[in-house]
């Protein structure tokens, strides 16, 4: 499945209701009753106010299925995703929703001891205790693959950790 396709399948169940509601009973209302009646729309030709009325609503509807995304995506990252469903929901012009984008925490990881999904960034399993990420065997403190000294102590890092093949030539 493409991440266009797994993106889709996490908008929850109520977001699609309220987003194909709207979009039929509202935008045939209006196309309907409202349209043939205003002095200005309904000169236009039948065809020309189906697709101004549908395709405005299709706007709405797909407004609608991003705020669900951002609610299930928020959920599934561990972030604060009730102030971040409606920071999308009442920012005006989509701002909340680009916000998103821009903000959202890295995916979480499952671990690899006890499989829990633990938030990117944390060095030890809040969980199991399993090591997520190299430490200083000094101080403890997370260390970069690539680094051969640790940033907090200087203790040089054991070959394991180091990472011989990195391609930076030295001199
Ligand atoms: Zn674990
Ligand atoms: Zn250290």
């Amino acid at each position: 499945m493409s991440r266009f396709g797994d993106g889709l399948r996490i908008i929850p169940r109520t977001a699609w209701f309220f987003a194909v509601t709207i979009y039929l009973v509202l935008a045939t209302l209006l196309f309907e009753f409202a349209i043939p009646t205003d002095p200005e729309l309904g000169k236009w030709p039948r065809w020309g106010q189906f697709l101004f009325v549908y395709g405005l609503f299709l706007l709405l509807a797909g407004f609608i299925l991003l705020v669900g995304y951002v609610h299930a995506d928020a959920k599934r990252r561990g972030m604060r995703y009730v102030m971040w469903t409606l920071l999308a929901l009442f920012i005006p012009d989509c701002i909340g929703i680009i916000l998103y984008f821009i903000l959202r925490d890295p995916m979480p990881k499952a671990c690899p001891g006890c499989a829990t999904l633990v938030k990117s960034g944390f060095t030890f399993c809040p969980h199991c205790g399993t090591s997520l990420q190299p430490t200083c065997p000094h101080c403890g403190r997370a260390v970069d693959p690539a680094w051969t000294h640790c940033p907090q102590c200087g203790t040089p890092m054991p070959l394991s950790t180091a990472h011989p093949a990195s391609g930076r030539v030295i001199g």
